[in-house]
């Protein structure tokens, strides 16, 4: 009957709401296990210069390849441990991988010899850690100096706490480290509003790319974004790059870096290294 159908979906929906929530907490503590073994690892994703076409960094990624559940999205598991704070020794533990590999391919890979890393830190990270002793440890781990790093931060990062955020940032440029504004373009602030903070790098948001052939909206905003980071002399970044005619649009722009499945998706560290070699 149309009543016990009733009584069933709901059962339906109470039971697979639950079973959400218990595969969130498993999710939690495997995720905690994941980390103490050392099982996350990074892909790197190549920058490439808009000009001259040559792999100027690369961005370090997230990666989880779990035995059961296979691989994880980094979009499922970053929130996951941003609310637990699994995120400070994850963010630790990849802020160090990266550069040490760095530090390794700029002595081996001359392709690689003044290359640099981004590595991405979420706003938990400000909070809850030391970053600046974090970052420092890193770098003097690796023997890296500090413009081999770029930190790349979202808006929300910075808002909830913007006078410390502030100081924070300026500690980390006092070690040459870089900043970038990821995502740009997707947050509430404005330019004006940033440049009020020591920000060197604008990502604009892959959201923009995929729009900028069809819509006029997306291209007036790149036009915006890319002449307004030019007078505050900051780096242009264009994420989501996907084919050879975005490419062509997104350089005549003027934009000065590029980043997307069209030039690499984010490789292995083997994959890269190939791909390092093509490039010199
Ligand atoms: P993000 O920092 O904005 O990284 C760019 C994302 O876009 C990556 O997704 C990358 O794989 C994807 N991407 C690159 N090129 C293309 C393209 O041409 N088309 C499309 N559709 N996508 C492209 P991924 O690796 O899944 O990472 C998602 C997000 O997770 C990152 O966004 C970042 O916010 C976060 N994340 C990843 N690793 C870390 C980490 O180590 N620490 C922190 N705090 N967050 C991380
Ligand atoms: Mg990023
Ligand atoms: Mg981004
Ligand atoms: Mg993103």
């Amino acid at each position: 009957s149309a009543k016990s159908a009733g009584a069933n979906a709901v059962e339906k929906y109470v039971a697979r709401d639950h079973s959400r929530e218990i595969g969130l907490f498993h999710m939690e503590a495997e995720l905690r296990r994941a980390i103490e073994r050392e099982e996350l690892t990074l892909a790197y994703q190549p920058l490439v210069s808009l000009e001259t076409g040559r792999i100027v960094g690369v961005e370090a990624l997230s990666r989880w390849h779990n035995p059961e559940r296979g691989f994880v999205s980094p979009g499922d598991y970053i929130p996951i441990a941003e609310e637990s704070g699994l995120i400070v020794p994850l963010g630790r533990a990849a802020l160090r991988h990266a550069c040490e590999r760095l530090a390794y391919w700029r002595k081996t890979i001359k392709a690689a010899s003044d290359m640099h890393i981004a590595v991405n830190v979420s706003g938990v990270q400000l909070k809850r850690d030391d970053i600046v002793a974090t970052v420092h440890d890193a770098l003097s781990n690796a023997g890296l100096p500090g413009s081999a790093l770029k930190i790349e931060l979202t808006e929300s990062a910075i808002v909830s706490d913007p006078e410390r955020v502030r100081e924070v940032f300026h500690r980390l440029k006092a070690l040459g480290c870089k900043i970038a504004m990821d995502d740009f373009g997707t947050g509430y602030s404005s330019l004006a509003y940033l440049q009020t903070f020591p920000i060197d790098v604008l990502k604009i948001d892959q959201s923009f790319i995929a729009g900028m052939l069809d819509s006029e909206d997306s291209q007036n905003i790149i036009d915006a974004i890319l002449s307004l980071s030019r007078a505050l002399h900051m780096t242009t970044v264009a994420e989501g790059i996907e084919t050879e005619l975005q490419m062509r649009a997104i350089r005549a722009a003027g934009c000065d870096i590029g980043q997307g499945y069209y030039f690499a998706r984010p490789l292995s560290e083997p994959d890269l290294i190939a791909k390092l070699g093509q490039s010199s």
